[in-house]
């Protein structure tokens, strides 16, 4: 279970900075609400390409928001489309927060890693399990047994 989380890319985005650097081709500038430091601050890392330039995703609840205008505020659409992620509610940047409250972040991010490992991994097994109850049901029906 320890490999999920150590293995799992979204980690590295606890660190504001690090969720920053995914902001290079941001359409966006500092002039504007929603520039890069103000995204990444909000928890938003870039997932966009050439032709979707303004994708983004929070690193916690998972969010993916699109179509910014530059007048945006980052947390407030955030909070608006997400408002249970723990993150949009503490509305914090990273050097501002308690080490409780950044702490209280990771182990959401931990905990959320792992559900979505479980979910995966469940839903896996529900398709094999699948797959073994049509077998079965294929062999009763060309067997004789289901006459006997
Ligand atoms: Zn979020």
């Amino acid at each position: 279970m320890e490999d999920v989380v150590k293995q799992s890319p979204l980690l590295d985005y606890l660190i504001e900075e690090n969720r920053r650097k995914t902001f290079k081709k941001w359409v966006f500038s500092k002039n504007n609400a929603c520039n890069a430091d103000k995204m990444a601050e909000a928890g938003f890392i870039f997932v966009g390409n050439r032709i979707d330039n303004d994708s983004v995703k929070c690193f916690l609840c998972n969010k993916a928001l699109e179509g910014w205008e530059p007048t945006d505020d980052p947390w407030q659409e955030h909070l608006k489309h997400s408002p249970n992620c723990a993150l949009a509610k503490l509305r914090k940047p990273m050097m501002q927060m308690t080490l409780n409250e950044f702490l209280d972040i990771r182990n959401a991010l931990i905990e959320s890693v792992i559900s979505s490992y479980f979910d995966k991994y469940i839903s896996e097994i529900d398709e094999k399990s699948n797959k073994c109850e049509k077998m079965v049901a294929e062999l009763i029906k060309t067997n004789s047994f289901a006459s006997t």
